[in-house]
């Protein structure tokens, strides 16, 4: 018999908000003996989510952009593409049920052809394995499981999850939409996830604070949308990085929650670790209308949790100066005289307010016409962001127009599609032309099926959706992505054209009179009548896990079931060829290429055919993903000769460049490699999660004593790193050249492992030391 987990809830129940706000107010009262400054809202919640083995003696443990700190997170959000092989690694520790509360969102497998039913009946067809897979998984440990049709993630979060004071991982970038709702909600890659699920504490970098004072209230066409496009104008597509930002000022409530949503949700355009409001009125009221009535009595309970020390505010409005002594950089912002936004094409910090659009085009040579205008999105499809839009639709409807080009209506969650169907801002939308799509990620993620556009044909669309990097939409590099507010996309989609400006340009009513849009009107932020209750889009958890058996198919090219990495063999790494040494930039992206393998995240050996396919190959000018097989002395693509490699038994070392492994902290990066036989990565230095990644997967990770080493290893060396017996923390590492003229040279490696990750090492990987733990509990 094996041991039973206690049973999780997955729901946000009052009894866990109460236990989170009694850990908040226990930490936070510690932390404040020892330092007795006031508190911002962000560093409440994240000291209350310190783990036990903190030292809250002093603040010294918390410097920002510099310390690392173990927390304890609330809940994990899976979606179904980065989901699966979190689940597969949870799997793999061997418990029964997840640690923590966790729920599943099938939404970035639908793609947008037709509309809603046509398309999600298809998905339902062609993902059907993985969505047996994550369906049954979820039942058997404890999981919620959101069906695809039900939303998209952040949307359900929100509606369901989401609580103010708490802390959430998830894994999408876009995890910050909770912080509308005041919970400190993050974006974090697969392996983290799946530890937290098993149980283990959670490392985060100390992140910095960035403050986004507000006054004032929106007016006109401005919406909080644009609150976010001037944020990201100002701070570029980097300027938040390891950074939270965190918004306050009187100006805060007079934005909606789920208008908080729509800012906090786009933080992750400008690398913000996470954004976040702090607790009102407007959550209070969000929180009773989506059901949650007790813990929104809970929160009214502890403001003083869910809200900055007042003295910050009051310093700063007395003299921004004292900002400095809260955060390491203060943006005021006064709503009253935000202009509306679009920013774009390819960057979301590319920013002119609308009015200065016109000039823009011609500067540019944009292309004017616009081919296909979206709204909706985990970004913009509240019921205040629907109704706004509705409105501008029904000025339209009024003088017998339509909109000039295609518009897609993307509704965020099935509650959202159902009450505006209901009260009719749905059918406003129609009679403009609108087509609705799946309530799901669809143009959003590049799920869009648009045969209708020639290979390599310029276009120009408008969406109100949150990201719009070269190829996100449809795929198509060429395709210029504009974003903006739902509003203003139904504005210009009635203009059909980019250099339309609501604001001075008229239309055409179908007598032949012109006319100007008016602003629309305030719009309510929950339906007068409530929202409207939807049935069969969720599975519990199984009542009785262990008839539930999880399906994987053995031949199936989608997924796969992982076996534990082996353990060390207690050798020495003697003589081993180098698979790839890579030169400047070397991504995880380059490492692992998203892309068409998108269908294979779930599949540890077909994603494995991806290894390194971005990456530079030093050795030969201009070479990208293929290099010298050693055994035949052809330049092959890299993951063929790790196979060729793998099937010999030989194991082998990539040598990286300076900040090896950046960008996203996908685990594949790490997982491929180790799959395929890769012993060690030396390198000139780490990003660090990658760094963190490779040393959880049992691939040891070196960087050179004498970064210019890096120079001395060529194509056909062979390399022996020894003394693996006697590894200890801050020892360096021998490490031997063997050149192919005979020479030989040693060089010094160091390593930043501590004795547990050295235990990680010799497991062969983290996740078996957690699955030898469950074993040895039996
Ligand atoms: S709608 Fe877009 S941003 Fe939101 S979760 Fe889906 S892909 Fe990500």
């Amino acid at each position: 018999m094996s041991t039973i987990t206690p049973k999780i809830e997955v729901e946000t129940t009052p009894n866990l908000v109460s236990k989170v706000y009694e850990k908040l107010q226990n930490k936070i009262s510690t932390f404040r003996k020892a330092s007795h400054r006031p508190l911002t809202i962000c560093e409440k919640i994240l000291i209350g989510h310190l783990d036990e083995s903190a030292d809250f003696s002093s603040d010294d443990a918390l410097v920002a952009g510099k310390s690392y700190v173990l927390l304890n997170p609330d809940r994990v959000a899976l979606q179904d593409v980065t989901g699966q092989m979190t689940i597969l690694q949870f799997m793999l520790a061997g418990l029964n049920r997840t640690a923590v509360p966790t729920t599943v969102h099938c939404d970035h497998l639908i793609q947008a052809r037709i509309g809603s039913d046509p398309d999600t009946k298809a998905a339902l067809y062609e993902n059907n394995e993985v969505y047996q897979f994550l369906e049954s998984a979820s039942r058997k440990y404890g999981m919620g499981f959101w069906k695809p049709g039900a939303g998209i993630i952040h949307q359900v979060v929100l509606e369901n999850y989401a609580f103010p004071g708490g802390l959430m991982i998830g894994t999408d970038s876009h995890t910050p939409n909770a912080g509308g709702l005041g919970m400190l909600a993050i974006g974090v890659g697969g392996l983290d996830a799946a530890e937290v699920m098993a149980g283990m504490s959670w490392e985060l970098l100390y992140p910095k604070r960035i403050g986004v004072y507000l006054t004032g209230e929106l007016n006109s066409w401005a919406s909080p949308k644009d609150v976010i496009l001037f944020v990201a104008s100002k701070l570029t597509v980097s300027g938040g990085t390891n950074a939270i930002i965190e918004y306050f000022g009187p100006g805060a409530a007079a934005i909606s929650c789920t208008g908080k949503a729509t800012i906090t949700n786009m933080g992750a355009e400008i690398g913000a670790t996470c954004s976040l409001f702090p607790y009102d009125k407007r959550m209070e009221t969000y929180l009773r209308a989506t059901g949650r009535r007790s813990i929104a009595d809970l929160a009214n309970k502890h403001v003083n949790l869910l809200t900055q020390d007042p003295r910050i505010e009051k310093e700063i409005r007395e003299n921004q100066e004292n900002s400095i002594n809260y955060f390491d950089q203060l943006i005021e912002i006064d709503l009253s005289n935000l202009e509306p936004y679009i920013v774009g094409p390819h960057t979301p910090d590319l920013a002119r307010p609308i009015s200065k659009m016109g000039e823009d085009i011609k500067k540019n040579d944009y292309l004017d016409t616009i081919s296909v205008a979206l709204i909706g999105s985990c970004t913009n499809s509240s019921y205040e962001d629907m109704s706004r839009a509705a409105d501008v639709a029904e000025q339209a409807r009024e003088k017998g127009i339509k909109t000039k080009v295609p518009l897609q209506v993307t509704p965020g969650s099935e509650m959202i599609r159902a009450t505006i169907e209901r009260d009719g801002q749905m059918k406003l939308l129609k009679d403009i032309g609108a087509n609705v799509l799946a309530n799901a990620c669809g143009p959003c993620i590049g799920q869009w099926n648009r045969p209708e556009l020639k290979q390599g044909e310029s276009n120009t669309i408008v969406t109100s959706y949150n990201r719009n990097f070269p190829g996100r939409n449809d795929g198509r590099r060429e395709t210029m992505n504009f974003i903006s507010s739902p509003e203003l996309v139904i504005a210009l989609a009635l203009g059909g054209r980019l250099s339309f400006s609501p604001l001075t340009d008229e239309l055409t009513a179908s007598d032949g009179k012109k006319f100007k849009l008016r602003p629309p009107k305030i719009a309510p932020e929950i339906p007068e009548k409530g929202f409207k209750d939807v049935t069969d889009i969720y599975v519990a958890p199984a009542d009785d896990p262990v008839r539930v058996g999880v399906t994987i198919n053995k031949d199936s090219d989608r997924l796969q079931k992982l076996e534990p990495f082996p353990k060390w063999d207690g050798k020495d790494f003697e003589k081993l060829p180098i698979l790839a040494k890579v030169r400047g930039k070397c991504t995880t992206d380059h490492i692992s290429p998203a892309g068409p393998w998108l269908m294979y995240r779930g599949h540890l050996d077909k994603i494995s055919d991806n290894l390194l396919l971005g990456a530079v190959n030093a050795y030969r000018d201009g070479e990208v993903g293929s290099g010298k097989n050693t055994l035949n002395s052809k330049i092959e693509p890299f993951p063929h000769i790790a196979r060729e490699y793998k099937k010999r038994g030989l194991k082998w070392i990539i040598v990286g460049d300076n900040n090896y492994g950046e960008g996203s902290s996908r685990e594949h990066a790490a997982m491929t490699p180790r799959y395929l036989g890769c012993a060690a990565v030396i390198a000139r230095s780490f990003a660090r999660i990658h760094e963190t990644n490779l040393k959880k997967q049992g691939v040891l990770a070196f960087t050179f004593a004498d970064p210019s080493d890096y120079s001395k290893i060529l194509e056909d060396d062979r390399i022996s790193i020894t003394g693996l017996n006697n590894l200890k923390p801050r020892k360096s590492v021998n490490c031997i050249l063997y050149h192919v003229d005979g020479r030989e040279e040693e060089i010094s490696l160091r390593h930043s492992y501590n004795e547990s990750q050295l235990e990680w090492f010799r497991a062969g990987s983290a996740l078996n030391i957690l699955h030898s733990m469950e074993q040895t509990s039996l």
